[in-house]
């Protein structure tokens, strides 16, 4: 199958590599320039689970894309900001036929989609895989993890399960999901509260999960996501998602972590995705007059955090 990466980060990388060492014809596309030039001249380089590993994957910068080229399937690992820009410049390469898999994190990527793919080739879902960029052209790629995935055009159940099974033959641990709006709303409860709480308060998992106003905190956000998906016939269990979120707060399991946002913020002062979540949330809330405070105040901080840091 030709598959094209589209936002070839972190993520892109793993699910890049990990198709072309099972065979895939992959194809690499980006926006960064040195990771781009980089992985041209060098190959896509990684630490994959403790072995370096050198994989020749073409790769070309989004601005530079051939517009003979055919692929059949799209997989969009953009940080939720870029997605647009990206879909945009894929534009010549989206012919009838072309599947689009989105795997960001986040809700509501398939408004963006929808305005250049028909309903019946977009195939949304979600990954608990990880993955860390170590600098252009070198990714770090440790653990297990798996895929979930919908088709969002009706009838099209065989082929996200045909997709699911490209990227289980590739290790990639993927399933078909008939429920996939309540995964992503489920994680994105997950990066709701601990991805924004982290950065603003500036500690890792097990830090916030040890204050005395956490548990609160949680059940506040995690009530408004709730009640906006609620709206959108999505129905999480308030507390069984509460509960998923405290056991991460286990020093011996991820507390010690601080979460991505942290990362790219504090960090390395890149814009976050807080839009495509609490921002999302609030959002809704406001359409389906639903009130949303908590969600509505931690977006509010963390662009005023990105605004402090100049963050781009
Ligand atoms: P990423 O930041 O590694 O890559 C996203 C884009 O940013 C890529 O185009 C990449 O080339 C570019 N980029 C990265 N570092 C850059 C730098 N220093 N300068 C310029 N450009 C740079 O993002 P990711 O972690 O791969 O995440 C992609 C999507 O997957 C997001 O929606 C994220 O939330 C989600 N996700 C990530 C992980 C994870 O462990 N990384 C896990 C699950 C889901």
């Amino acid at each position: 199958m030709k598959i094209t990466i589209a936002g070839a980060g972190a993520m892109g990388s793993r699910f890049g590599l990990m198709l072309h060492k099972a065979g895939q014809e992959v194809f690499l596309v980006d926006g960064w320039k040195e990771h781009v030039e980089a992985i041209n001249r060098d190959g896509l380089k990684a630490n994959f689970n403790d072995k370096d590993i050198v994989e020749k994957i073409p790769a070309v910068l989004q601005c530079d894309i051939p517009t003979d080229f055919k692929t059949d399937l799209i997989i969009l690992f953009t940080k939720a900001l870029q997605l647009d820009d990206m879909m945009q410049a894929l534009k010549p390469i989206i012919h009838d036929r072309t599947d689009v898999l989105c795997l960001l994190n986040g809700i509501g990527h398939e408004e963006i989609i929808e305005k250049y793919v028909g309903l019946d080739h977009i195939f949304i879902g979600n990954t608990m895989w990880t993955a860390g960029l170590e600098g252009p052209g070198k990714a770090k790629l440790f653990g297990t993890g798996s895929v979930e995935l919908e088709n969002l055009g009706e009838g099209q159940s065989a082929k996200a399960k045909e997709i699911a099974n490209v990227l289980t033959e590739a290790g990639l641990n993927a399933s078909y999901s008939d429920n996939i709006r309540y995964s992503i709303y489920r994680k994105a409860c997950v990066n709701g509260t601990l991805n924004g709480l982290c950065t603003i308060l500036d500690c890792n998992i097990t830090g916030f999960g040890t204050c005395k106003y956490a548990h609160e905190i949680v059940t506040s956000i995690v009530s408004e996501f709730a009640a906006v998906a609620k709206h959108e016939n999505v129905s999480l269990d308030v507390d069984e998602v509460i509960h998923h979120i405290e056991e991460t707060y286990d020093p011996e399991t991820i507390g010690l972590h601080y979460p991505s946002m942290y990362q790219d913020l504090i960090k390395n002062h890149r814009l976050t995705e807080i839009d495509f979540i609490n921002g999302a949330v609030a959002k809704k809330g406001e359409k389906y007059g639903i009130s949303t405070p908590y969600c509505k105040f931690l977006t509010e901080l963390i662009h005023c955090k990105e605004e402090i840091l100049k963050a781009k």
